[in-house]
Parts: C-alpha cells; sequence; structure tokens
C-alpha cells in the first residue's frame, strides 16, 4: 500500500501557479480552434504562452513525448501527437496541458467542438464535462476516492455513454504522475480515504460507444476501439477539510 503525499500550504501554492498557466493555455486553445487550423500550429503557441510564464510544459520530452501538449482529435482518446492535422469543421478535439513551475506540475484538459459538430457530439462533450465536475464535487475529506469513480461512470453511463478504464487520473506534485491512481469507474467504497492536502488530477475519458481502446503504431495515440468519438475533460484539485477545490482555474 502506498503512502499518500500530503501537500503543505506552500506546496498547494506551487501546484495552483502552475496550473493557473495550464488553465491560461486551455482558453488560449479555445480561441485558435478552428477549421484549418494544424495541431501542430496550436501546440506551438501553447508552448510558447507557457514559456511565456517562465514555465515549461510537463509533456515534452516525458518518455519521450516529442511535444509540448496532447491533442487528440475525435476517436483519439489521449496522447495525440500534435502535427500537420487540420482541424475540420464537425471534428472535436481534446487539448491536454501540464505545466511545471517552481518544482511542481499542473495538469488539465479540454474537449472542444470545430465549428458546428453532431448532436451526439456536442452531448458527448456536455456529458465529459459534467461528469468531471461530477466526480469533483463527490470529493469529501474522510471519503473514500472511490466516490469520485463512482460519480464518473454513473453519470457518463446513465447519458448512454462509456468511460475509458484502462487510462487512469493521478496524484500530481512534484512529479507529473504520482499515487493514487484516480480511476474513472468503479464503486464508491473502492480506494483510499481522502486527506486534506492530496492534490489529484482526475480526467474522464468518455466514449461515444465501448469503452474499449488500444493504442496504435506510434506508442503513443490511443483510440476507441470502435472509431466513435472520445472526449476529456481534467483539472487539478486538491482536497480541502470542507471539500474540493478546483486549482487549474483563472
Ligand atoms: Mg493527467
Amino acid at each position: 500500500m502506498s503512502t499518500l503525499i500530503l501537500k503543505r500550504p506552500d506546496e498547494i501554492e506551487k501546484i495552483r501557479a502552475s496550473a493557473r498557466i495550464v488553465a491560461e493555455a486551455l482558453d488560449l486553445a479555445g480561441t485558435l480552434i478552428a477549421p484549418g487550423v494544424t495541431t501542430g500550429e496550436i501546440d506551438s503557441r501553447i508552448e510558447e504562452l507557457i514559456r511565456s510564464r517562465g514555465a515549461v510544459p510537463s509533456f515534452k520530452g516525458y518518455r519521450g513525448f516529442p511535444a509540448a501538449t496532447c491533442i487528440s482529435v475525435n476517436e483519439v482518446v489521449v496522447h495525440g501527437i500534435p502535427g500537420e492535422r487540420r482541424l475540420e469543421q464537425g471534428d472535436i478535439v481534446g487539448i491536454d496541458v501540464g505545466a511545471y513551475l517552481d518544482r511542481y506540475h499542473g495538469d488539465g484538459a479540454r474537449s472542444f467542438p470545430v465549428g458546428a459538430v453532431s448532436a451526439e457530439a456536442a452531448k458527448l462533450l456536455v456529458v465529459a464535462q459534467e461528469a468531471l465536475l461530477a466526480g469533483i464535487a463527490a470529493i469529501r475529506a474522510g471519503g473514500r476516492l472511490g466516490a469520485i469513480s463512482h460519480a464518473v461512470q454513473t453519470h457518463a453511463e446513465a447519458n448512454g455513454f462509456s468511460v475509458v478504464r484502462d487510462l487512469v487520473g493521478h496524484g500530481i506534485g512534484r512529479s507529473l504522475h504520482e499515487d493514487p491512481q484516480v480511476p474513472n469507474f468503479g464503486p464508491a467504497t473502492a480506494g483510499p480515504v481522502l486527506r486534506p492536502g492530496i492534490v489529484l488530477a482526475i480526467e474522464p475519458m468518455v466514449n461515444a460507444g465501448t469503452w474499449e481502446v488500444r493504442t496504435e503504431a506510434d506508442h503513443w495515440t490511443v483510440v476507441t476501439l470502435d472509431g466513435k468519438f472520445s472526449a476529456h475533460f481534467e483539472h487539478t484539485v486538491v482536497v480541502r477539510e470542507d471539500g474540493p477545490e478546483i486549482l487549474s482555474l483563472l
């Protein structure tokens, strides 16, 4: 059984500083997304913004990842590598950003529509974001981590969608990925007890069809097994005595 890292107040403020740069980067992404823009252009602009704040992109070079951000279009669930792909009207695009400042990481993701999207895609985006917020709202100091997992899964499945099992959220701080794992599925009674000072990156990946995924030959790009769309939202959140506080907000 691993020991969960409880962050001191000064550490939480450092994570907040990094997570705010992530929020700023995701706001920027929202202004850039349009038909015809390449994912590589979005990645460059976000990297520029992160570095202009004195931070470095957490993902660049992480286990050899080649870009500052993960940009995942349509059936790509997460870990899409930005490049020459041009966004098209009707796409949905997930942008995942990490920033590292003063020895602490912040992590966050949002998914966006490109122009007008199908009714099902629009619903997927809404439900995935709601699932994240439901998971965060389930956090109680003294409660179980499984409450997050259960709330996310329940909301996604009640709306006819599924949650990815193979990838999970995580603790965050000095390292981008720390214990505990934060699954987006499972019973509310599972997992460790949440204590004030635990910082989590909660990140539901919600699929329109099957929850099953596979990784492409580049060893990064994770896609849905059935080729249907997937949406991803993430916040960095601290457990407080009186409930959750989202750190990845401006
Ligand atoms: Mg993450």
